[in-house]
């Protein structure tokens, strides 16, 4: 009986993964269709300055809607993208894109624009493309300055080469473009590492922000990340702001920028061109 009990445990572990691979499977053939396709689209978060309510950019957020799945969260796909590679193509279009969309607004609204755009950099994209090679040929194409631009990564980007991963910022840098550092305090914070890179933003994860009114330690941990961002010159944003409440706490702990639902969603090209024509905010 207790073998019985086993094989059958063991067909079920089976079939579980082979759905899953099944799964992951249709999704890479789906995502690399998509692609190829031109059936993703980037949609625009606004980044808003907490002290005067301005709007000061917008984080670009891959969003697909698949043809008989619906949507398609990017939590779903950006690993499939890279497990399977797809990710250096799928980096590459979103910083055209984004670089297009900027080119866009500028020549609508000039060059004056108070505004740039984030792009999102995976860990995988960094150590498999040449990224400022990328940057550089989505800038050039699009005809816009790299200061238009901020690159988000994450700690994870240092962990497998933090030397290699060091020259591909300082030559980020040297586009001109800034740089973020992604979901800080999830993952592997080597802080005498921090300091030593060209980072000009801390982004708070979401899981902190959430329920910081609620909970002290979280509250806690978000103002040290502030003191820390601080003591190394760095400017803050949090994002995941869902509440008034919460906007004010951070606001009063010299946040710098926050982004979430309680000021916008994600928003198409469209929209989001219509928010930064009419871009004064107000944050509570
Ligand atoms: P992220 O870079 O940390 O982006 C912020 C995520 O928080 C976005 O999720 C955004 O929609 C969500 N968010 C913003 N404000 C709120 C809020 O107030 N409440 C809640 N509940 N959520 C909020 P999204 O768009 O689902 O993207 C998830 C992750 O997928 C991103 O996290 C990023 O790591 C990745 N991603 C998205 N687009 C790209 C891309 O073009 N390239 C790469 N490499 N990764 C991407
Ligand atoms: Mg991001
Ligand atoms: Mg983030
Ligand atoms: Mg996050």
């Amino acid at each position: 009986l207790k073998k019985a009990k086993q094989t059958k445990r063991f067909e079920l572990f089976v079939s579980e993964s082979l759905n899953r691979a099944k799964h992951r499977f249709s999704l890479e053939t789906d995502l690399r269709h998509a692609l190829a396709r031109n059936e993703l689209e980037l949609h625009y978060q606004p980044l808003i300055d907490l002290d005067t309510g301005r709007l000061n950019g917008f984080e670009a957020l891959a969003r697909w809607n698949h043809q008989d799945h619906g949507y398609v969260s990017p939590l779903d796909f950006i690993p499939v993208a890279e497990e399977s590679g797809l990710i250096v193509p799928l980096g590459r279009w979103a910083l055209s894109e984004a670089a297009r969309t900027i080119a866009n607004w500028e020549r609508e609204l000039g060059s004056e624009l108070p505004t740039k755009i984030s792009v999102n950099l995976s860990a995988v994209q960094l150590l498999r493309d040449d990224v400022p090679a990328a940057v550089a040929d989505a800038l050039g194409s699009a005809g816009i300055c790299g200061s238009r631009l901020t690159l988000e990564l994450t700690e994870s980007a240092f962990v497998d080469d933090p030397v290699g991963a060091r020259r591909v910022l300082e030559a980020l840098k040297g586009l001109n473009t800034h740089l973020a550092m992604d979901d800080f305090g999830t993952g592997y914070s080597n802080l005498a590492y921090l300091q030593k890179l060209p980072i000009d933003v801390l982004k708070i994860d979401r899981s902190f922000i959430a329920d910081m009114t609620a909970n002290s330690d979280n509250k806690a941990i978000v103002s040290t990340i502030l003191s820390l961002a601080s003591a190394l010159g760095m400017k803050t944003t949090a994002e995941g702001i869902e509440s008034a409440e919460i906007s004010s706490a951070l606001r009063e702990l010299g946040c710098t920028n926050g982004q979430g639902y309680y000021f916008a969603r994600p928003l198409n090209a469209d929209a989001a061109y219509a928010f930064l024509k009419d871009s004064a905010v107000t944050t509570a």
